[in-house]
């Protein structure tokens, strides 16, 4: 940022140097080198808002799918969540179109969720 300010700097020099004779110039100058650095600032706070709100999404994914797969009773949950963790909303479809299809309904016993059509619960192994 010091260098892009300085480059800004070394650009506006011969202008600078032109209009030495209306000193009005020189604020103004001032003026769009700050509007220069904090948009640079600006930016870069935004992308790191910005990755860290997807890394925050991408972890909720992951927990969401292990979870739904749990219900669903797949014993390969594991492998799902490194699909969706490196193909993010690309593995999420495939896994939402692959997964036992159907309602999940909570266990009478156990209280967890479970789907309607399965023979046990993943959780409690009643039926
Ligand atoms: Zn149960």
């Amino acid at each position: 940022m010091k260098r892009l300010f300085l480059l800004t700097l070394l650009c506006s020099t011969p202008n600078l140097l032109a209009q030495r004779a209306t000193p009005a110039s020189t604020p103004d100058l001032d003026a769009a080198g700050a509007a220069i650095g904090a948009g640079c600032c600006g930016s870069f706070l935004f992308m790191v808002f910005a990755m860290v709100a997807i890394f925050v999404l991408n972890v909720a994914l992951l927990i969401w799918v292990a979870r739904d797969a749990k219900n669903r009773g797949m014993d390969n949950s594991v492998m799902w969540m490194i699909l969706v963790f490196f193909t993010s909303l690309l593995g999420l479809i495939i896994y939402i179109f692959s997964r036992p299809q159907g309602d999940l309904v909570p266990c009478p016993t156990c209280n967890n969720k479970r789907l309607k059509v399965s023979a046990k619960c993943p959780h409690c192994g009643n039926p």
